[in-house]
């Protein structure tokens, strides 16, 4: 008898005894066939996404603020003010948050100035923000807008460093190193936000093709990577995933709870006295007239009027927010559409638009991704 007969063989068996003669056998072996079940019948569960256009609560397109050559991180002196730029992160600045914002601390902290007036309260802003605290700075952040209302809050909130972080054609040679220094900051930053009420946690993500893909958007297989960082991504066979598809990966991932993430560093900051000022800058004149000497320039796609930054151009993505599902925490990739499953709902999405400022969300990119979805779930088995 080879060793699948014996399990379905065992399970009607175990059954039986545990029905009839509960009292004389032992815990483990009642609990044996069952704890094998899903094996016996080839492939591992994954539990279900609900999907229907019904269930959505909220749609958003976002727009990152993408700079072909990478993010702005040089400092410029106008008048008596320095102004440090950290500004400009694509696709991926939740995950370089913590990296650029170590990249600008350093900067500042070499003026020997502390106190410190900081543009904007994005993911960026506020990591730079807390960075400067933690080294003993003053800060004050003046912005247009906070949370909700930002850019940093309509994003997927997965750890995706290369992601349209700059296009490599454009890009310096050197901009990798930089680049690799970011990532390793914030990588180690991450590890230390685990375990806090899931502001930051791993969860397993999915990618699912028909055929090898030549590259899994957002999923890994960007320009720039680094080897080791995340564990390897594992082809499953057939029989180990339950999904109608010829290429299905599995591997462990970040990923980032948006709205508790920025009200828990929000909070982190004013806890340490920072101070927030609703106050919008419309030209550098107004720059000027901050009290500080030192200028943090943390705007998103914002700085681009105010700089006259021809580069900064707006990649829109639209997000889909269906109903949250405790039983679904996974992210998958497949051709055309992705979902992440946050707390605060299941993120479908996203598509990026180059050049496109419009962000009214389109019905039809809605019931496209909802479509590919709902089919992969249909014709997943279980
Ligand atoms: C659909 C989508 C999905 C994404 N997914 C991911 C992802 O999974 N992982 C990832 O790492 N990144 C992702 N991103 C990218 C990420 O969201 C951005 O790179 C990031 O939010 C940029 O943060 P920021 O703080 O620089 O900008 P913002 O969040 O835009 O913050 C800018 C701040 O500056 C203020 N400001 C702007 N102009 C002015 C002004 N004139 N005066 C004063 N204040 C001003 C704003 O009010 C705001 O407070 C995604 C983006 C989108 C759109």
């Amino acid at each position: 008898m080879n060793r699948r007969n014996f399990f379905e063989k065992a399970i009607p068996a175990g059954f039986a005894l545990g029905t009839v003669a509960t009292s004389c056998v032992p815990k483990t072996q009642l609990q044996y066939p069952d704890k094998h079940f899903h094996i016996n019948r080839g492939y591992h569960q994954i539990p279900k996404l609900r999907l229907s256009m019904d269930r959505i609560v909220k749609e958003t397109v976002g727009l990152r603020p993408f700079r072909a050559s990478g993010p702005r991180l040089d400092v410029e002196q106008l008048g008596n003010k320095t102004i440090i730029h950290n500004y400009g992160h694509g696709g991926s600045g939740w995950s370089l948050s913590w990296g650029t914002g170590n990249i600008t601390r350093n900067k500042v902290l070499a003026t020997n100035e502390k106190k410190i007036a900081l543009l904007g309260c994005g993911t960026v802003g506020i990591a730079t923000a807390r960075l400067l605290q933690e080294s003993g700075c003053e800060v004050t952040i003046y912005t247009k807008d906070v949370p909700p209302n930002i850019t940093s809050n309509l994003a997927t909130g997965t750890w995706s460093p290369a992601s349209r972080v700059c296009d490599v054609k454009v890009a310096k040679p050197e901009f990798k190193a930089i680049w690799e220094e970011a990532t390793r900051f914030s990588f180690r930053r991450f590890q230390f936000l685990l375990g806090m009420n899931d502001i930051a946690c791993w969860a397993e993500e999915y990618s699912v093709f028909n055929e090898t893909p030549a590259y899994i958007p957002g999923a890994g297989g960007e320009d720039f990577e680094i080897e080791g960082l995340l564990p390897e991504r594992v082809r499953l066979g057939a029989k180990e995933h339950p999904f109608k598809a010829g290429y299905v990966t599995r591997r462990s991932n970040m990923m980032f709870n948006i709205p508790t993430y920025l009200r828990h560093h929000l909070t982190d900051f004013m806890m340490f006295g920072g101070k927030v000022k609703i106050h919008e800058i419309k030209k550098l004149e107004d720059i000027d007239a901050l009290p500080e000497k030192i200028v943090v320039n943390c705007m998103g796609l914002g700085a681009k009027p105010v700089f006259n930054d021809t580069e900064l151009t707006p990649v829109s993505g639209q997000l889909s927010c269906l109903i949250p599902q405790s039983d679904i925490n996974y992210k998958l990739y497949t051709q055309g559409a992705n979902f992440i499953s946050r707390k605060d709902g299941i993120y479908i999405g996203s598509n990026g638009i180059v050049g496109n400022w419009d962000t009214t969300p389109s019905k039809e990119q809605t019931e496209k991704t909802v479509g590919i979805l709902e089919k992969l779930m249909r014709e997943m088995k279980g």
